[in-house]
């Protein structure tokens, strides 16, 4: 996942292909290798959400190398002898997060220079409605209205599938249930780790 991060357009080309928001399926991946890559320092802010993904990465993961990091890290903050936890605007993982989203967003905008690419997006392409906003904001305005249309056919997808998913239920059948992860991640996008 490390290199996946680091390599631009790779990562943008093969999150495409996962058939869910290509932004919310970068940043998650990314949440994971901020377990690996924080560097232990004492002024280090985090926001509760931060600090409990790395708390939680021990057991997520089983190799030892993110335990061991996370907990220098800790370490660290507890050395820093902070009076008060950290407010969410002070986390440097959220700045993190915000900065990488906006690499993935700019190169994302790039894509929809190519009308074959639009095409493909319209037809097959899916976004959340936290990213589709923001993906507005960095292509041409001629192109907004594609962004709609792409929002607009996955929302009504997800509302068949979860009409179909009601039936289900109603009927007894209670697998299935990952419909309701992708429709949380298209009303709010990611959730992190
Ligand atoms: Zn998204
Ligand atoms: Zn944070």
């Amino acid at each position: 996942m490390k290199t996946e991060a680091s390599m631009p357009s790779s990562a943008v080309n093969q999150a495409l292909t996962k058939g869910t928001c290509p932004i919310c399926s970068i940043l998650k991946d990314f949440q994971w290798t901020l377990a690996e890559t924080t560097e232990p320092q004492a002024n280090l802010r985090m926001c509760n959400f931060h600090v409990w993904a790395l708390a939680r990465s021990r057991d997520k993961l089983s190799r030892s190398t993110p335990g061991e990091s996370v907990t220098a890290v800790f370490l660290e903050m507890l050395k820093g002898r902070h009076k008060e936890k950290a407010s969410t605007g002070e986390c440097s993982l959220c700045h993190r997060v915000l900065a990488e989203e906006v690499t993935r967003l700019r190169e994302l905008a790039q894509r929809f220079q190519s009308a074959m690419f639009v095409q493909w997006m319209t037809s097959q392409g899916s976004l959340c409605l936290d990213h589709a906003p923001k993906l507005k904001e960095f292509v041409p305005l001629r192109l907004r209205a594609s962004i709609d249309q792409i929002m607009e056919r996955n929302r009504s997808e997800l509302e068949q599938e979860l009409q179909i998913f009601r039936e289900q239920l109603r009927h007894g059948v209670h697998g299935g249930g990952g419909i309701l992860g992708r429709v949380a991640e298209f009303l709010v996008g990611q959730r992190g780790l």
